[in-house]
């Protein structure tokens, strides 16, 4: 697992990476490369659960990169890269616009309530043309915003507080939903929840982690959900692998839930499968893991 092993993870990652001798500058240099080609990259999409009702209600949309070397390189790796360079704004909008086709894909399937989330960098709310940039696609493929959650980390709301306030609520003022992800790693003041218009907060999955036992980070998420519920803000805990933990953060009045428990992150193909599977109609019983995915 390569998240939480710092900003510069790069060498963490090289047992993935094929090639150890992939150096940084190589690693841009391809990057440019595959970002001018546009066919290495894919968008992979995680399920998000609703456990009380055993349906999928929410979507992740995380990249892929398939470097034609050195295989499959995590997102912790290259976005970083990709955020110094400036080359994430093109990436971002390559997201965004593969997000909106599946929206549309979804939609034509008879999904069409289920949202999906996209992350972006903090670096995209400095510039101006962001409202821009998230209105094309969705105009391009006729997406009511608010099917689109836009994923921001808690560390952008701690730079410039006025500022990014006002970023936050025009952004919201197009319809289109915001979710804190990875919430709780930062010095999450909770005081901020009450400035920003944010929908829904993601609970780190590293709180999950320790799950095993009514610890600290069972009493930190159950602080979470009581004052998430207070600011009417929505909350999802990710990184949820067991059904112990279903069980817990069900007791702890958490019901939407991401991890591998119930699936990987799926290519587009498969995530049609796995939707039929879960959402048919009729289904009201617990969410089982549905073996394959
Ligand atoms: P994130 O947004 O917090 O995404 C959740 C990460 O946790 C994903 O890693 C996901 O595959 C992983 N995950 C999901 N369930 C589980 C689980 O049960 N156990 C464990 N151990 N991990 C789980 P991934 O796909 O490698 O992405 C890593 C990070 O890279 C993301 O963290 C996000 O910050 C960034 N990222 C991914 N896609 C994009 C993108 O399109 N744009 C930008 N700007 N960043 C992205
Ligand atoms: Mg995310
Ligand atoms: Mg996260
Ligand atoms: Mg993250």
């Amino acid at each position: 697992q390569v998240k939480g092993q710092g900003k510069n993870g790069y060498t963490a990652f090289q047992p993935h990476m094929h090639t150890a001798n992939l150096d940084r500058l190589s690693v841009e240099n391809d990057l440019r490369k595959a970002v001018k080609e546009g066919n290495q990259f894919e968008l992979h999409f995680q399920p998000q659960i609703d456990a009380d009702l055993g349906k999928v209600v929410g979507l992740e949309a995380l990249i892929r990169w398939n470097h034609p070397r050195a295989g499959m390189i995590s997102p912790d790796v290259f976005i970083p890269i990709a955020e110094e360079t400036g080359l994430i704004i093109a990436i971002s909008d390559w997201v965004l616009r593969e997000a909106c086709a599946q929206l549309a894909h979804l939609k034509q399937h008879g999904f069409g309530e289920i949202r999906l989330g996209v992350n972006l960098s903090p670096r995209e709310f400095d510039r101006v043309d962001l409202l821009e940039r998230i209105r094309i696609p969705l105009d391009e493929f006729r997406i009511a915003p608010e099917s689109l959650e836009i994923e921001i980390t808690e560390s952008l709301l701690m730079k410039d507080v006025e500022n990014i306030v006002a970023r936050v609520k025009r952004l919201r003022s197009t319809g289109v939903h915001i979710s804190i992800d990875d919430f709780g790693t930062r010095y999450s003041s909770l005081n901020y929840l009450r400035r920003f218009s944010v929908n829904r907060i993601k609970i780190d999955q590293s709180f999950v982690r320790d799950l095993r036992t009514p610890h600290d980070s069972f009493a930190i998420i159950q602080a979470i959900v009581g004052i998430a519920r207070n600011f009417n803000l929505h909350v999802i805990v990710e990184g949820v692998e067991t059904e112990q933990q279903v069980a817990i953060l069900k007791q702890l009045g958490c019901n939407e839930m991401q991890g591998y428990f119930f699936s990987r992150p799926l290519p587009s193909a498969k995530l049609m499968d796995f939707l039929k599977l879960a959402n048919r109609s009729g289904s009201g019983e617990s969410f089982a893991p549905r073996p394959g995915f």
